[in-house]
């Protein structure tokens, strides 16, 4: 394939903007990215004239539950914990393994739709999320939510941790490494710390990354800090969990002694702009972890605390709250668009993804540029940040294959998906 005259945003710090280039793809990979052609164009396949658009990676969601797209709209005015306990765990103890299929398939939808490309997946019947990454040819790292009621030492007979230790032998690195596997601890008021010591070794042991949900809201902290008189990432880090990158999803309450365990493990904060101002949670100081070196992404949460899965939005809300928060001049629009692009690759150690450049997969998205609300096109950068909508995306590319084109899904049918998400609405609330 081969885009010719677009704006391309590389992200790419030594070469950030190309103006009327090309970018160029062979099987999976981007082969050229520059504002010159030496071949002809008909060395490539496909040839799409990407004028007046802009081209740019795809967007990387770092903190998800994507089948979470079946709760949408259904509890709305609640706090993390009255919202969790009374309103979603109930209807999820509820849901069945082709339940989380549909569920996913819209949420590939609703992402291909709206520009991402890779994002981290944390759910249950994982396989059935699998299966619906490798029909679509989507990108996820997935992971089985990990809680426990029992108290005791050893956890090996722990259905949660089996099946987590399942989907990791039969679906990481899977699909040409479109799927990848993660352990996901779900929270310190979910899992106890002797849960948390045996996940870790179970994590050691067959190298299994981490993500959870740490520090979300103040009642959170208090609680923690009541039952075992030390913050929740302390109780990570005793237990050996932040003994390695952690992506971190939320981090708004993390004290000062807390940031330096952050930063010394190398982890990622994912910053939920939208979930956190939902459900009240308040508003993380992203910009004091970025000052201190912490890797920042961004993350949409699941469909019932955001409502969608558009990171234009999350990107659009981390600026605003960050200039609101603390000074205007403090915003970099580069660096925002980094958060959803190369930084949630890197919290989701996919190190050939989030930049367009050679030898990168060749997973990217084009812009209309030329809606009148982007118009005199001043910047790029400035316009994909505080303008950009999810739907001005026209297209989609992912490992080189389009997914989304100008209202088409290449690799879902949408109106069987809606029909099923349909049906079991009706099953579920009616
Ligand atoms: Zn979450």
């Amino acid at each position: 394939m081969l885009l010719k005259n677009a704006t391309i945003i590389t992200m790419d710090e030594s070469n950030p903007v190309l103006y009327h280039g090309y970018i160029g793809t062979r099987d999976k990979k981007i082969v050229l990215v520059s504002e010159h052609l030496e071949e002809r164009e008909t060395a490539y396949g496909e040839v799409i004239d990407a004028k007046g658009k802009i081209v740019m990676p795809g967007l990387c969601n770092a903190h998800s539950h994507v089948a979470m797209t079946l709760l949408r709209g259904y509890a709305e005015g609640y706090s993390l914990q009255e919202w969790l306990f009374q309103k979603i765990f109930p209807i999820e103890d509820q849901l069945e393994p082709e339940d989380i299929y549909w569920g996913t398939m819209l949420g590939i939808a609703e992402m291909v739709r709206t520009g991402t490309t890779l994002v981290n997946d944390c759910y249950y019947f994982m396989d059935r999320a699998a299966a619906a990454y490798s029909e679509t040819g989507f990108n996820a790292n997935i992971s089985r939510g990990l809680m426990n009621d029992q108290l005791k030492e050893d956890y090996s007979d722990d259905y949660r941790l089996k099946e987590m230790i399942e989907l990791f032998e039969s679906y990481n690195g899977k699909y040409d490494d479109q799927i990848r596997v993660e352990c996901f601890p779900h929270a310190i008021y979910t899992c106890s710390p002797q849960y948390f010591r045996y996940i870790a070794k179970v994590a050691d042991k067959y190298g299994i990354p981490v993500t959870s949900h740490i520090s979300e809201n103040e009642t959170e902290n208090r609680e923690c800090l009541e039952k075992y008189g030390k913050t929740p990432v302390q109780v990570y880090q005793e237990s050996g969990l932040l003994n390695r990158p952690v992506n971190i999803a939320h981090g708004v309450w993390l004290t000062d002694d807390d940031l330096e365990i952050v930063r010394s493990s190398g982890s990622t904060v994912t910053h939920n702009p939208a979930s956190n101002l939902k459900l009240g949670s308040g508003i993380a100081n992203i910009l004091k972890y970025s000052n201190m070196g912490i890797n920042i992404a961004l993350g949409t949460d699941g469909c019932s605390s955001n409502n969608n899965l558009n990171l234009f939005e999350e990107m659009h809300l981390a600026a605003l709250l960050l200039a609101g928060t603390n000074d205007p001049s403090l915003v970099k629009p580069f660096e925002i668009l980094k958060f959803a692009t190369v930084n949630g690759a890197k919290a989701m150690n996919r190190t050939t993804k989030g930049i367009l450049k050679e030898g990168y997969d060749a997973d990217f998205i084009m812009v209309n540029n030329t809606e009148p609300y982007y118009y005199p096109q001043h910047d790029p950068v400035n316009n994909i940040l505080y303008t950009a909508q999810g739907p001005d995306v026209c297209l989609t590319v992912i490992g080189g294959r389009t997914v989304y084109q100008d209202g088409e899904y290449k690799s879902l049918d949408i109106e069987k998906v809606k029909a099923e998400i349909m049906r079991i609405k009706a099953r579920l609330f009616e």
